[in-house]
């Protein structure tokens, strides 16, 4: 150990006389933002694995955007994604566009099926040691974040030939959260604590990886449905409907447009001041509203964006990350003063801390 350090310290003395002339040697040059680049698996036309309900597809979006949302709240780096929503890409899609862009390294998320349990990751069957380093920080951080929610079984570090991690021209890693197709994976796939969990536990492997410090995001997932206890109020003006198969939980309201104050709400009890996504749920139908106001109370007052809840339905969308103040209130309204035609739908709300 001693000669080791005077053998480094010897080494550093010599690079530093040299400074002046060349650059350190062992020291590249890495852009101020390191780039990390995200790939869900599947998408569009291609669902994946399915079982139990869940598709592959739409959990390793749900997982990636996730991911995303963490890394760029936590850490100072440039996040690229293969898919931001449900469309096809082909595996040469997802290479080439890594390779373009000049990631400094590829995550690509996946559920695993054949009625197994737990969760594994890959790497290249010949790996360098960067990318090894790189399985190396995420797979126990992944492990433990996971266990942190439920048991889960360790599978294992493991290298395969697969078109993701032999095309990237950047340290690559595939990651396999649990299998959709057992049941007890499935209930834990189901989640938002635990897709959250996963999620974060991906970006602290990443950040360890690029020796971006030992931020620990805090956990909060709640999801608010309209049948939640307590936490839903709307008038008797809104009727309940379990028309559509794209609603979230038994049922969902719905209300025809007016001029009024007349919004259903949301209450979610925020643990701490700090930087939350949310995301709401709809059942879609081409006769519903284009335009439906959805209220946020921030810290810096109320903001209202619009839903065109006539498409993407059944999905989590996103209306952005914002700074909430803590404690126990009214948060999200759908609102019926919008002058567009067609039913305004309150089914679920989803609060991420990020
Ligand atoms: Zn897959």
């Amino acid at each position: 150990m001693f000669d080791d350090l005077a053998l480094r310290r010897r080494t550093l003395l010599a690079a530093l006389a040299g400074a002046a002339a060349v650059p350190i040697l062992g020291s590249p040059a890495r852009a101020a933002s390191p780039k990390v680049y995200i790939d869900p698996g599947h998408g569009g036309t291609d669902s994946g694995a399915v079982g139990n309900g869940l598709q592959e597809k739409a959990l390793t979006l749900d997982i990636s955007l996730q991911l995303r949302s963490i890394l760029l709240a936590n850490w100072n780096v440039d996040v690229r994604m293969s898919r931001t929503t449900d469309i096809t890409r082909s595996l040469a899609y997802r290479t080439d566009d890594a390779n373009a862009w000049g990631a400094d390294l590829f995550v690509s998320v996946h559920i695993n099926s054949g009625g197994g349990t737990g969760f594994e990751s890959y790497r290249y069957l010949t790996a360098d040691a960067a990318t090894t380093n790189l399985h190396n920080a995420l797979h126990p951080r992944v492990i433990a974040g996971m266990r942190s929610v439920g048991a889960v079984t360790d599978r294992g570090l493991k290298s395969a030939n697969f078109h993701v991690l032999r095309e990237t021209t950047m340290p690559a890693v595939l990651t396999e959260n649990l299998f959709i197709d057992t049941v007890a994976d499935a209930n834990l796939l189901k989640r938002a604590d635990f897709i959250t969990a996963t999620a974060r536990a991906h970006a602290q492997g990443i950040a360890s990886y690029l020796g971006l410090g030992s931020t620990t995001p805090p956990t909060f997932s709640v999801i608010v449905d309209n049948a939640t206890a307590g936490r839903f109020t709307a008038s008797a003006n809104w009727g309940s409907s379990a028309y559509s198969s794209q609603r979230y939980g038994a049922d969902y309201r719905f209300a025809s447009p007016t001029p009024a104050s007349d919004a259903a709400w949301f209450k979610v009890d925020i643990p701490a001041a700090g930087n939350y996504r949310i995301e709401v749920r709809h059942p879609a139908d081409p006769g519903y509203n284009s335009t439906t106001p959805h209220v946020i109370v921030t810290a810096s007052g109320n903001q209202t964006l619009n839903v065109d809840q006539r498409s993407n339905g059944g999905v989590w969308r996103s209306l952005g990350t914002f700074a909430l103040a803590a404690g126990d209130r009214n948060l999200v309204a759908v609102s019926r003063w919008t002058s567009a035609a067609g039913y305004v739908v309150a089914d679920a709300v989803r609060v991420t801390r990020v």
